[in-house]
């Protein structure tokens, strides 16, 4: 957060649930029990590395566990605190109520950077890590589930869930420990572009219906809207390039750590994200403007704005100054409680957080699903579906044939319709019915209800009204 008249991330987190909670009927009670967060374990554990012991401090915050295993990311950054911890396992809780995913929230962090270690010593600390979690039923595939977060990727995750099955011997579903492996370690195909995925998908759903494109201001599809990313990560880059090479948008803007670049006719992501991995930086790239001070791109003029990175970016100070019809929260929390208000005034429409970037935890909950049943996804019905859908082509050749050269099929149809459904398709396929229908849960609210002139409102009415549901049948 950017200015003292801000609140935490967590109060901002709060702030948001309330105003949402004051909508509903639920008891006071209840409604405490659902924002406070459950339990927040701390570690502070030293490793041996160049010599001398190096003392880290992790946690691990479990939010709700109304249902188990609760799940959520580990992240690795120097700035990782308690107060974010919770904030993130709180928007956990409410992400997977919103899609249906059936996990509790929890969050994780290492105040680390991780750019400061070579990959071996990277391996000594997060197995320790690992170790301190495991050892308390903080990772454990029926208890609580970490997942890549920012600083984290399949690499920490592989050794995660290595660890735990050097210390699980005879645990069979072991491997479901953690999401988010590679794909030769137990992964599913998909999940690293999964949260980018998520958030084409998500503008996808929202270009579908004409009122809420009208709301935000625009119009059309969104072929050729000018986009402006912040953040070239993993979950910025994929999205970017989607948007890009997929459905037409022109991306106008990326906003890195060393500044930003813009430039009118599009930047080529790829390219982009190529030139900084050679030159740890976006300076000197030669095919667009230089901006040295990057946050100022984010009130450049645009049609979608994609804060990609953390929290926080769009608070009291810039809000005012938003010039972007359409925010899609792809990091979580980068409106702060106090911009949101401002934002809405002005009639800004923001796809929230919890609902955005919400592709990667249902990822998660595929790969688990795997794991839990080893064996991957379309493995016994694809070459049966393909072995059908012969049948078909070779009936409808042998009519066509019958009745001359009247019609035929194209060869590009042929082979698309001849395909049967692989793991990647059908995790497209299920992340992509999954972001339809949330958005549609909230998209319902948000037309039908008076009293609820946002998106988030109505995101945060779903999935407390879930997580309520829950408690309540517990008896609670
Ligand atoms: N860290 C990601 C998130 O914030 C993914 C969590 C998961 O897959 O469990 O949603």
């Amino acid at each position: 957060m950017s200015s003292a008249r801000e609140p935490s991330f967590r109060e901002s987190v709060d702030l948001m649930f309330n105003r949402a909670v004051r909508l509903m009927d639920l008891s006071p009670g209840l409604e405490e029990k659902i924002r406070v967060c459950n339990a927040t374990y701390t570690v502070r554990f030293g490793v041996r590395l160049r010599g001398q012991i190096h003392t880290f401090t992790g946690y691990r915050s479990v939010h709700s566990e109304h249902m188990e295993p609760v799940k959520g990311g580990i992240r690795y950054a120097t700035a990782v605190n308690q107060d974010e911890v919770e904030a993130l396992a709180a928007l956990m809780t409410y992400k997977c109520a919103l899609v249906e995913a059936p996990f509790g929230g929890s969050k994780g962090g290492l105040c680390i950077d991780p750019r400061e270690w070579e990959v071996h010593e990277l391996e000594q600390i997060t197995r320790r890590f690992a170790y301190e979690l495991i050892k308390r039923d903080l990772i454990n595939p029926s208890q609580n589930v970490p997942a890549p977060d920012m600083g984290t990727g399949e690499r920490e995750m592989a050794w995660m869930a290595d660890q735990y099955a050097r210390m699980n011997t005879t645990d069979i579903n072991a491997k479901a420990c953690v999401t988010g492996k590679p794909l030769n370690a137990g992964g599913i195909a998909g999940r690293v572009e999964a949260t980018g995925r998520g958030v084409q998908y998500a503008l996808r759903e929202f270009f579908r219906d004409s009122r809420d494109i009208e709301k935000a201001g625009l119009s059309g599809s969104l072929d050729g809207k000018r986009v402006i990313v912040q953040g070239l990560g993993n979950v910025g880059y994929h999205a970017a390039k989607f948007l890009q090479e997929e459905d037409g948008c022109i991306i106008t803007g990326i906003i890195e750590r060393d500044g930003a670049l813009v430039s009118a006719k599009g930047l080529n992501v790829e390219d982009i994200r190529a030139w900084i991995a050679q030159h740890q930086g976006v300076k000197g790239y030669p095919d667009a403007t230089y901006v040295e001070n990057g946050s100022a791109v984010l009130e450049e003029e645009c049609d979608i704005l994609v804060p990609a990175v953390l929290e926080g970016v769009i608070n009291l100070d810039n809000a005012a100054n938003i010039k972007a019809r359409l925010i899609i929260e792809a990091a979580n929390g980068p409106v702060t409680a106090g911009a949101d208000e401002i934002l809405r005034e002005k009639g800004v429409i923001i796809i929230p957080d919890m609902y955005a970037n919400a592709g990667g935890v249902t990822v998660s909950y595929f790969e688990w699903v795997k794991n839990l049943s080893h064996i991957r996804f379309g493995r016994m019905q694809r070459r049966e579906e393909e072995a059908r859908n012969q049948l078909l082509v070779a009936e409808l050749e042998r009519l066509s044939d019958y009745m001359g050269d009247t019609w035929s099929m194209t060869e590009d149809f042929k082979k698309k319709y001849l395909r049967g459904a692989g793991e990647l398709e059908l995790v497209r396929s299920g992340l992509d019915d999954t972001m339809r229908t949330a958005y549609q849960s909230m998209r319902e609210i948000w037309h039908s209800r008076e009293d609820v002139s946002d998106l988030r409102t109505a995101a945060y009415l779903v999935s407390i009204g879930k997580v309520a549901a829950s408690y309540q049948a517990k008896g609670l």
